[in-house]
């Protein structure tokens, strides 16, 4: 049996998806997880419980209304999405990426990211049969306008994507180079603001002023990882079709109900990503001081991190920070340029000092 499926999978299965790999989720059990760029802050106990007596209500033996309304509507007002633009959700701005790059997927379409950025970006592009071009960012993770602007006046891509700040080197594009993007692109350019709280900056106001641009945010980094929940918000032109690729009930009524319920709580999580943010100025002195490490800049809540040294210095240092107890991720073996790079997502306090902890031991 388990041969017929290997023979029977083997020539059914897509090649491309038999070459590669599933995204990399590493198991964190019993440590310091500081590899995913979650807010490292649960839930105030009366702010869990009132969670548990609006789960304990909800009719799970009905389906979600189709288009999560009300909670398309809180994101607006909590998230000032500008008047005449519409809200798509998915469940992650994972799913968001899919719908987008699914309603764009015409045959022999291009799509353009810089590299590196956001791997799903290119996943989803190779699940739809589309080309991607990664237009290599400087050795110091910089953008080069001048690459991109050229790449995309030689392959015309359909759709751009640029994470606002970027992932995972932690910096921001400058907002003039961006706005050169959009204006030159001949297509949909989509700004991925995951780590907008940490930055500051947003396209978001800009919505009207750009009609081939749409803004992409997410709830994972403020602390909602475990609800799932993304959105893009853009012209209805946009959304309307991002939402015909969408599955009906893709927002879970959990999901829903308790997204609500901490969103009427904004200001509990943006304490959270507030005490991220100081820990973020309080750490970034004492990494940079680390031997043997380049620390780069970050306005996200994540640091990248290049061990110096020979190839494999950065795995050993991964698996040296794991045997103390603490997860990070570790980006060797994949794109050249992130060559004995870590990335270290900002924890609590503690966390932080027990990471500061491992890599003073690792590095000594
Ligand atoms: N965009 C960027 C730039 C990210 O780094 C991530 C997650 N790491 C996502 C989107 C997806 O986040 P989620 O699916 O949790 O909303």
């Amino acid at each position: 049996m388990s041969g017929a499926a290997k023979d029977i999978a083997g020539k059914v299965i897509r090649p491309e998806v038999q070459a590669m790999h599933a995204y990399p989720v590493a198991d964190a059990t019993g440590l310091v997880k500081l590899d995913l760029m979650e807010s490292p802050y649960g839930l105030p106990p009366e702010l869990a419980a009132e969670v548990g007596r609006i789960v304990s209500q909800l009719s799970l033996n009905r389906y979600p209304v189709p288009t999560a309304k009300r909670l398309r509507a809180l994101i607006r007002e909590v998230m000032q999405v500008p008047t005449g633009c519409d809200v798509l959700l998915g469940n992650g701005s994972d799913e968001c990426i899919q719908y987008i790059t699914a309603a764009l997927a015409r045959e022999g379409a291009v799509v353009m990211a810089p590299a590196p950025s956001f791997a799903m970006f290119s996943m989803h592009a190779l699940f739809y049969r589309l080309r991607f071009i990664g237009v290599p960012l400087r050795q110091d993770f910089s953008l080069d306008t001048e690459a991109f602007l050229a790449a995309m006046a030689k392959e015309q891509p359909a759709l751009v994507w640029l994470a606002f700040p970027n992932n995972p080197t932690g910096n921001a594009f400058p907002v003039a180079d961006i706005e050169r993007i959009i204006r030159a692109a001949p297509g949909l350019v989509v700004i991925d603001e995951a780590y907008q709280p940490f930055a500051g900056a947003t396209f978001m106001p800009r919505l009207a002023e750009f009609g081939n641009m749409v803004v992409m945010r997410t709830v994972s980094k403020i602390g909602m990882a475990g609800l799932r929940l993304g959105y893009v918000c853009g012209r209805p032109e946009w959304i309307e079709a991002f939402n015909k690729a969408r599955s009906p009930f893709n927002i879970n009524v959990v999901t829903e109900a308790v997204a609500i319920k901490l969103l009427e709580n904004k200001k509990v999580l943006d304490d959270h990503a507030a005490r991220v943010l100081a820990e973020r100025e309080r750490l970034r002195p004492e990494l940079e001081r680390m031997p043997g490490l380049t620390v780069y800049p970050s306005v996200a809540n994540f640091f990248l991190a290049r061990v110096r040294g020979p190839a494999g210095a950065g795995t050993r240092l991964f698996e040296s920070l794991k045997a103390q107890g603490v997860l990070v991720r570790n980006f060797s073996g994949g794109l050249p340029s992130l060559e004995n790079c870590l990335r270290l997502t900002i924890g609590t306090p503690d966390e932080n000092r027990i990471l500061i902890a491992a890599l003073r031991e690792a590095l000594k």
